[in-house]
This record gives structure tokens, sequence and C-alpha cells, in this order.
């Protein structure tokens, strides 16, 4: 394909005829656009909300993945449109920026092309609903700030940052809630959960300057137990036991050496030739070697350590040695780089941690290695257990979801009521403002104004509930109450007063969805010529 111009300067494309490309213009190809945007869409809108349902992705090695993380879903659907990717890309978005609401943001990006399919057929220009949707948004997300509240929490009053991770893990946790069989049970898990993303996200915060370090939390996960053994560790976990079953469970105030050069005498080389042909010469030899492993254990021993991180492995000989001389250690383990040469090992060099210990579990006697209050990391590990792996995995992708709520409140402690309700006020701020417009945008303000709407309608859709009728009535509520809280009521709680409810999410959260949705549908209704390969 090669871009020529004719005399006038005006741009066209060439096709060289063996090349076979398809093209698609004009209103056909933002047709066509459309359609693949509303199509992904389509296929999260069923997991929006606290009773949205979950998908089921196989990769193709057979790993089974059971999520309703839009994020995750649309991460692993491998989509090769090119407009269903840019979807994608909008969802991880919204996931880096904020970390909570990956759904909603499709959900909405769907609805925004949807209306604007309609505006199409009825004749108006993609330019002018661009125009007419981003001056929309920007009426919402200043809407939003007018019914924004702060959100009080300090750290002796950290309920309310629990509640809010509560209603996060409610609508994330399905699987989790299905294999738990009974509310009751679920509701005795949730909280524990929502209170260790609340801990570990304080232990890791600087309120003082009002951040989070994310990085510092690190969640893990190991098959077997209940998800209500899931703790918070103050430090880190190694899957690992220590080397002998002789040694130590728990070593207080711990001075660790972290070796990743191999901790043993130096193997002969194979080029050498070592001539043994007598017992004594044998006996020599190895008394060397025992000589030297010993001074390496002492040298440990000197500089202070009482525990030995040994990156590689070492012989059942070094590891009774080390046993009887009273220096635990534990072997295999991958990751620090302290000490890589045995000369550099200095007292300055060890780690120090509050506490290590040996934690067996359950019937398996499976171990691991505790290492807490380390002295110069923060650094915290959520350790999740249950019943399988992919439990395991929806549950670490829930908390995340919470620690990263956790966090943006703690940035920012504006929020907005969530189950619809915010949308619905948009809704009705966007539709009255249109009335102001006197171009064909009003048009493209309306329909954004109907677009908002679709929130609320795949969460009744969702729980069961007759959608047009409860959008309706909520909606007519609102306007009669003057009170932007009322939503849909997901869970058939009885009130629709998403306030009493408890149910809100971040106001930086809500306005970057509609920022983002805005911004994505703006790119595909801007495209009007698509070439592509004709085989694609
Ligand atoms: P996302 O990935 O976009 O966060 P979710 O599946 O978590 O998607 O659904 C979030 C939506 O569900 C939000 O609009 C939120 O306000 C709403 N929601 C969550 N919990 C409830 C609830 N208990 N009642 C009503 N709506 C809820």
């Amino acid at each position: 394909m090669a871009l020529a111009f004719d005399e006038y300067g005006r741009p066209f494309i060439i096709l060289k005829e063996q090349e076979q490309k398809t093209r698609v213009r004009g209103i056909e190809a933002q047709k066509a656009n459309i359609s693949a945007g509303k199509a992904v869409a389509r296929i999260l809108r069923t997991s929006l909300g606290p009773k949205g349902m979950d998908k089921m992705l196989q990769s193709p090695d057979g790993d089974v993945t059971i999520t309703n993380d839009g994020a995750t879903i649309l991460e692993q659907m491998d989509v090769d449109n090119q407009i269903a990717k840019l979807m994608v890309e909008l969802s991880r978005s919204q996931d880096y920026e904020i970390g909570d609401g990956t759904t909603g943001v499709v959900v909405m990006a769907g609805a925004l092309l949807e209306q604007a399919e309609r505006l199409l057929e009825r004749g108006i220009h993609p330019i002018r609903i661009a125009e007419g949707y981003e001056m929309a948004s920007r009426i919402a997300v200043e809407h939003l700030e007018h019914i924004a509240q702060k959100f009080d929490f300090g750290p002796t009053n950290i309920e309310p940052l629990v509640q809010t991770c509560m209603t996060t893990l409610s609508s994330k946790m399905q699987i989790a809630i299905h294999m738990l069989v009974s509310t009751e049970n679920v509701n005795r898990c949730k909280r524990p959960l929502a209170e260790i993303s609340v801990k570990a996200v304080l232990s890791v915060a600087d309120l003082e300057r009002k951040d989070v370090n994310l990085d510092l939390i690190k969640v893990e996960g190991k098959v077997g137990g209940k998800l209500e053994d899931t703790e918070l560790v103050y430090g880190i976990t190694v899957d690992k036991d220590m080397s002998h079953p002789q040694m130590p469970k728990k070593i207080e105030d711990a001075k660790i050496a972290i070796l990743t050069c191999p901790f043993e005498p130096p193997k002969p080389k194979t080029k050498h030739k070592v001539d043994i042909d007598t017992v004594e010469k044998f006996q020599t030899l190895r008394q060397q070697e025992q000589k030297y492993f010993d001074d390496m254990v002492q040298k440990c021993k000197d500089v202070g350590a009482t525990l030995v991180i040994c990156q590689w492995g070492f012989d059942d000989e070094a590891n009774h040695l080390l046993m009887h001389r009273n220096l635990p250690a534990v072997r295999w383990v991958g990751g620090g780089r302290i000490v890589p040469r045995f000369q550099e090992l200095t007292p300055e060099k060890l780690g120090r941690a509050g506490l290590v210990r040996e934690k067996s579990f359950g019937t398996t006697k499976d171990k691991m290695l505790y290492i807490e209050h380390c002295a110069n990391s923060r650094a915290v590990t959520i350790f999740i257990r249950g019943g399988n792996k992919m439990m395991i995995e929806e549950t670490k992708r829930s908390i995340h979801d919470a620690l990263c709520v956790a966090r943006n409140l703690i940035r920012n402690n504006s929020i907005v009521y969530g189950g619809g309700s915010a949308e619905i006020s948009c809704s009705i701020a966007v539709e009255a403002a249109a009335d102001e417009y006197p171009g064909v945008e009003q048009y493209a303000i309306r329909a954004f104004a109907d677009a908002l709407d679709s929130v609320s309608i795949a969460l009744a859709e969702n729980s069961g509930l007759q959608p047009i009728e409860t959008l309706s009535a909520v909606k007519s509520q609102q306007i009669k109450e003057n009170n932007p809280h009322f939503g849909i009521d997901c869970n058939d709680v009885g009130t629709n007063d998403m306030r009493e409810q408890n149910v809100f999410e971040t106001l930086i959260g809500k306005q970057q969805q509609i920022l983002l949705a805005t911004q994505v549908v703006k790119m595909i209704l801007k495209i009007d010529d698509v070439i592509s390969p004709s085989d694609y």
C-alpha cells in the first residue's frame, strides 16, 4: 500500500492488486467498528455488579480461569479485532489508573457506541457526535464533584475503609461465594478479608503524604486450607522449610545471612585430576573439605548470623553439620541478592527479622517459612488459602481490587454512591444541560445521558429485576426527592438508598470511567477508513 498525492495535493491510497487489501470506508467503517466494540461490551455486561455472572476461560494450554473481573476476562480472551483490542486497552487503563471499575468502563463505552450508532443512522456526522460526547462527559464529571461526599476515616477509625473493601469484595468473589454455598459463610470470610486488605494498605501507607505503595504488598496463595485461614503476614513468606527437621522452628530477633553464592566447598574442576590411591589421601581430602565448610559456618557465626538462607542447595553432610553447629538454614530460596560472594559477608549485610518461624499446615504437613517484622522493609504479605487454584486466583484478583479501593480512598477521600445512583444522577444533569445547546450536539448530549443509564439497566438486569421499570422508578425518585443516592437494590436489601446500603465508589474512579470511555468512543468514531489485509 502506498500513499500518493494528486495534482491538488489531496492524498490518495494506491493499493497494489497482488496485495489484496480490503478497505471499508465512511459510515460502513464506523458501523463495523461500533459493532466490534459493542460485541466486547456485551460479553462483559452480564458480569457487572454484585449479581454479575462469571466467565470461564480456557487458555490454549488448558489452564482454566473463572472470573468476573472485566480486565482479566478481556486479557484472556485473546481478541484479534483491532477495535476489540482498544476496548481491552480501555479496561486495562482503568485497571492501571484506578484498579477498580474495569467492567463498568467497558459497559459504559459499549452504551456510548450503541447510542452513536443510532445517531449515525439519523445522519448526524461522527465528528458532531464526538463533540457532543465530549461536552456531555465534562458536564457529567463536573456533576460528580457536586454530588461527591467526603469519606471519613483515620488510623484509629478504620471501620469505614473495611466496609468499603467489603463492598468491593462482594461484587468480585462470586466464585468463592458459590463454593462456600451459604451466605453466612461468605459474610464470615468477607469481613476478615476486607480487614486484612485494609491493614495491609495502612501498614504500607504514608497518611501524611497520602501515598500508598502497593508494590510493598505481596499477595501469595497456596492451595489447601480454607479461605478463612487467609492471613496477613507482616513480612514475607517463603515456600520452603528449614533444611533439617531438628533445626528450631522459631527464631526470634533473627540475623539472616542471605547467600547467593554456593554454601559448600569448591568442587574440583573436571579439568584437574586428583589422584586418590590411598585411604590416607582420601581421608585428608575429606578432612580438608570438612574444614572448609566448617570455616564457612564459623564465618557466618562470627558475623552474628542466626539463620542462613541460601539460593543454592547443600548436601546432607553439610546439612548435618549445620544442625550440629546450631546454625539453622534454608536452601533453594530464589530472590534475594545480598551476599553474592562469601568473602563479602559482614555483620551489616545481615538481614534482620523480629521473628522467623516455620509453619506447617493441616494434615499435608506442608511447611512454609514466615519472615516477619523485618528491620528495613515494610513489606507485608497477604497469604491466601483455599480449596483450589482457581478460587485462590480469583481471591487474589478480588483482593487486588480491594487494595486499590483502599489506596484510592487514602489518596483522595471523595466518594460517590454506587449501584448506578451516581450515573443516574449524572444522566439527569446531562439531560437537563442538553436543552441549552442549540446545535446538533444536543442530540449527542442526550444520547450520552441515555448511555449513562445503561449501567443501572445492566445492574438491574443482572439482578433479575425489570430493567426499564426499575430505572424509571429510581430516576423519578431521584428527581422528586432531589437526592442522588437512589440506585439499584441489587441484593434485594429492601432500600435503594445506596448511602444506607453503604455502597459507594471513589470519585476519581467514577470520573476516570466516564473520561476513559468517552475518549475511546471518540477515537472509534473518528476512524472512517479501515484498510486491512483481505485474509484478515
Ligand atoms: P467493576 O469491575 O466495574 O468494578 P463490578 O462487577 O465490581 O464491576 O460491579 C461494580 C458495579 O456494581 C458498580 O456500579 C457498583 O456500584 C455496583 N455494586 C456493587 N455492589 C453493589 C450492591 N451491593 N448493590 C448495588 N450495586 C452494587
